[in-house]
């Protein structure tokens, strides 16, 4: 198993910098990499200003942060991060981009050296492809804010050796973080599972069986910190929209995935959320959450269905997060506990899905699957055939 000492990071934004400075906190020498000019500097002061208020709260000693800083050290170019170990790559979410990036450090690192990526939506299989060593290739996917985010989706290609998914996820935990190790699949664990909890909450609103506030309301009640629509303003619509098109797109169309047009009408309307100071709600200049956004509000005449109560909200969107996750266990992307960890830690759910529908009960999570299917009967809420038998023959993902 390789040691690692030394880290390289290429690109310095959010990623990059949250990456650099957690390495640095663990002790490890830290070479840092950004093209950009005075990109590198930028993420020293930042991560200087993080770790003077990490001293303030006395989290840690002042001898401490200056030691962290003292190990982090720019890289004067990109094949100059081959003297590291690992090397992260944090760079924009472009194929080609990154594909470029590791050809350069394929030429010049050893052939001990491991690359990974911090992809959230590429394949790391189109990643490791552009290097001669896809064995050595692997995705670190960490979670925003990457201090405080305790997830690492260490993801493993077709061709990664299982040393260096092993090493990486050691190494992972040297950083504080917890690893799941995941297959090289659309959305990994986190945003493919996450889907429903967003697309659900949109087919009910654009159905008018509820409104928005009584969706968010609903899921707050059982113990998620915010409702769908509160989470997407902080999110950012265009985020959560580009990653449902991307999930749509990997799974070739699958109308479980299909996205929601009101996702799209936010994102034309520039109504992206807490950033621009609207989204699916309005805010108050002091940032306090004010009513739902009227583009949102159903003004339909003519014959109105049933509305749903709390209990049918939150019915509807477990079963389908129950379902993605039993078709990520079906899809071998991951083991039943790392999809619970991976929900739990990287996206603050309360509980994990698979655990949470055991809880509900298995066949009660068919029913309701099979009730929404026979009503829309696209295949988009058709239930995972491994949920059925376990449901039918009383077996459970434990
Ligand atoms: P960012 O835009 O904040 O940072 C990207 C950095 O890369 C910038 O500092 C830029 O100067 C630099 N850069 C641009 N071109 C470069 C090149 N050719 N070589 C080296 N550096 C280059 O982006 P980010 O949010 O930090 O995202 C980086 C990666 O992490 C993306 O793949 C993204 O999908 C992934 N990711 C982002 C988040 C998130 O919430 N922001 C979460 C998980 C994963």
């Amino acid at each position: 198993m390789n040691e690692i000492n030394t880290v390289g990071v290429l690109g310095a934004g959010t990623m990059g910098a949250g990456i650099v400075q957690i390495a640095a906190e663990a002790g490890l020498e830290v070479l840092v990499h950004d093209p950009v000019e005075g990109a590198t500097e930028r993420a020293r002061e930042r991560i200087g200003g993080f770790l003077q208020r990490r001293v303030e709260k006395e989290q840690i000693d002042a001898n401490e942060a200056a030691d962290a800083m003292a190990r982090m050290r720019p890289a004067a170019s990109l094949e100059a991060l081959a003297a590291a170990d690992l090397v992260i790559e944090a760079i924009p979410e472009q194929l080609e981009l990154k594909r470029d990036a590791f050809r350069r450090l394929d030429a010049t690192a050893a052939d001990e050296i491991i690359l990974a990526t911090n992809t959230s939506s590429l394949s790391v299989a189109g990643i490791a492809a552009a290097t001669h060593r896809p064995e050595r290739v692997v995705g670190m996917h960490f979670f925003n804010p990457v201090p405080l985010m305790a997830l690492v989706e260490v993801v493993a290609g077709p061709q990664t050796s299982p040393e260096v998914t092993d090493t990486v996820a050691l190494f992972a935990r040297r950083l504080g973080k917890t690893p799941v190790v995941v297959a090289d699949t659309p959305g990994f664990i986190v945003n493919r599972v996450a889907r429903p909890y967003y697309l659900e909450a949109f087919r009910i609103i654009g159905e008018g069986v509820a409104a928005l506030d009584a969706v968010d309301d609903a899921m707050r009640g059982i113990g998620f910190r915010m409702g769908p629509f509160e989470l997407i303003d902080v999110i950012g619509a265009d985020v959560n929209f580009a990653v449902s098109q991307s999930v749509f797109e990997q799974f070739f169309g699958d109308p479980r995935y299909r996205p929601h047009p009101l996702q799209r009408m936010l994102v034309e309307v520039g109504r992206l959320g807490r950033k621009t100071n609207g989204g699916c709600y309005d805010y108050g200049a002091d940032g306090s959450r004010g009513e739902p956004w009227s583009g949102l509000t159903r003004r339909a005449s003519g014959p109105q269905p049933p509305a749903l109560d709390g209990s049918q909200i939150e019915a509807r969107i477990l079963a389908t997060i129950v379902n993605e996750a039993a078709s990520a266990v079906a899809d071998a992307v991951a083991s039943p506990d790392a999809i619970d960890t991976a929900m739990r830690l990287g996206t603050n759910w309360p509980d994990g899905p698979l655990a949470w529908g055991e809880r509900i009960g298995l066949a009660s999570v068919i029913h309701t699957l099979d009730a929404l299917h026979a009503a829309v009967p696209d295949g988009r809420y058709r239930a995972t055939p491994l949920l059925r038998s376990l449901a039918d023959g009383g077996g459970s993902f434990c």
